[in-house]
């Protein structure tokens, strides 16, 4: 199957629904693409071909008895390595977690199989979601699949974003139409604004996180990753849903009266919030040109674009970093080599048991998840918690006020989701800070547990010396208001199609 040929999961599961193709022949045709495109990406860390193929066959034989069909009919899925499935392993990308394979699955994957989906297999991430590049993975980085030939062009490649990067990267090069990401600080959106794809960060509660290897668990969210907005929305339906064996899990009726107040808005009634303080940021210029684009667009169909404030915005990549460090340091204590995890030898025979712990510790984690447990550990330490992990609480607090306040005038806010497009692998090897500030726009919804949408922006028109590199933009909406997010991502996705004609013409 050729790139062209690569067909979104709508279309897919039509098609194998009405015959056209058989399961067993599109999963081959996607394990064709994945030893294809692979070996350069990277973006697959395990593919389990015997469990898809096994099960294509089983699905043929459902429709063929005349069997009802689940909304994934068929559709091959790439799961993030942190995404627990039955007897298959879930690394993390970690050698802490190198051997772990779960006796459950996560609620996602669960519902995915209910759903007659393929799950093709894990894709590369940094290591337990922390990170932005995926660089950070005993499996080596992964490689953007836009290499961007031209004037931009590196050597290495660039970087796919993080953490999802894997599932960015193999939704973006057609090796499957769906994969499913978690975003803690942005780890969804990101990924697929430096790829070229639609992201989705739920509203916190909306998607069960049972199953997903916790990083920080009050910013954690499991989210879709695809080539159309239609899609996102059809992976997002199947995942989203109450789950018992979450404590943190919205109910249906909390659901559904939520977005009963909220209303459905057409685009003409659409009030946009523009974020000042993202105008005043340091913006790459194909950056800056994808909002102007796209401001120009929604204004054409007949939205009404307002200037809004968060004054605080400025707080939020310190507040985030702190407080998904503290939350990082006390999920991953548990990984000690006794209760989980990986278990270094230690040569002396008489090692205490403090001595076996360090070592496993020291042997496990990789620099940057070491890096987030100190700072952790540091702020949540007696005498320092009130002056560094309760100072950002209350500064969350008021990140979400801020959010609040906006959303009393607009039904939207819109502005970049990076400030730059992707960045060559290894740029930021040296210096952790300037790859955190790659999440200043992401983070906030995290923060405030508000559902936000990364959108490609395909430019109408790209100057000799400017970079290729995929753009995107980003939009919040109130709690549970995933449908307006979806709406707008549509309407632009339009856009973008004829954008392209343009420029092909
Ligand atoms: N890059 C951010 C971090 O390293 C976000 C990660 C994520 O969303 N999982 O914490």
């Amino acid at each position: 199957m050729t790139q062209q040929e690569n067909l979104p999961a709508l279309e897919l599961s039509r098609r194998i629904r009405s015959g056209d193709l058989s399961v067993v022949e599109s999963t081959r045709r996607s394990l064709a693409e994945v030893a294809q495109r692979n070996p350069t990406l990277n973006a697959f860390v395990e593919v389990w071909s015997d469990a898809a193929l096994t099960r294509a066959a089983e699905l043929d034989h459902k429709r063929v008895s005349g069997e009802s069909t689940g909304p994934l009919f068929g559709v091959p899925i790439g799961l993030k390595s942190n995404l627990c499935v039955t007897g298959q392993l879930c690394t993390c990308a970690s050698k802490m977690l190198s051997n772990y394979r779960p006796t459950y699955s996560a609620t996602v994957c669960q519902r995915l199989l209910d759903a007659d989906a393929i799950l093709l297999g894990r894709t590369n991430m940094d290591e337990y979601a922390m990170g932005s590049g995926t660089e950070y993975s005993i499996y080596g980085p992964t490689r953007n699949p836009h290499f961007a030939s031209g004037p931009n062009a590196v050597l290495e490649g660039y970087s796919p974003g993080g953490s999802s990067g894997g599932s960015a990267a193999a939704v973006a090069s057609g090796m499957v139409p769906l994969a499913l990401g978690s975003d803690t600080g942005g780890s969804i959106r990101q990924p697929a604004a430096f790829c070229g794809v639609y992201g989705l960060k739920p509203t916190y509660g909306r998607v069960s996180r049972f199953g997903l290897v916790a990083y920080a668990s009050s910013l954690d969210q499991i989210g879709p990753i695809a080539t159309t907005p239609e899609d996102l929305e059809l992976l997002f339906q199947v995942i989203q849903g109450s789950d018992r064996l979450d404590a943190t899990s919205l109910s249906r009726e909390k659901v559904q009266q939520v977005e009963a107040t909220l209303g459905h808005k057409s685009l003409k009634q659409l009030r946009v919030g523009i974020i000042r303080e993202h105008a005043e940021q340091d913006l790459a210029p194909t950056v800056r040109r994808a909002l102007e684009e796209t401001k120009e667009y929604l204004k054409s169909v007949g939205a009404t674009l307002v200037e809004v404030s968060l004054p605080k915005q400025a707080q939020a990549i310190a507040t985030y970093y702190l407080i998904a460090s503290c939350e990082a340091a006390s999920n991953l204590s548990r990984y000690d080599g006794m209760h989980f995890g990986h278990r270094a030898q230690v040569p002396e025979k008489n090692a205490t048991l403090e001595q076996v712990i360090a070592a496993s510790r020291g042997e496990g984690f990789g620099a940057e998840v070491k890096r987030r447990i100190m700072l952790g550990t540091y702020a949540l330490s007696h005498g320092y918690a009130e002056q560094y992990y309760q100072q950002a609480t209350r500064m969350r607090q008021a990140i979400r006020q801020d959010f609040a306040a906006a959303f009393a005038e607009v039904d939207v806010l819109l502005g970049p989701t990076t400030p730059a497009p992707a960045f060559p692998i290894g740029a930021h090897r040296q210096d952790p800070i300037a790859m955190y500030l790659t999440d200043q726009f992401t983070v906030s919804a995290n923060l405030a547990g508000l559902p936000a949408i990364s959108v490609p922006i395909e430019l109408t028109n790209f100057q000799p010396d400017e970079s290729r590199l995929p753009v995107a933009v980003q939009f919040h909406a109130p709690p549970c208001g995933e449908s307006r997010l979806f709406a707008v991502a549509n309407a632009l996705h339009e856009r973008n199609q004829s954008a392209k004609l343009g420029a092909e013409a």
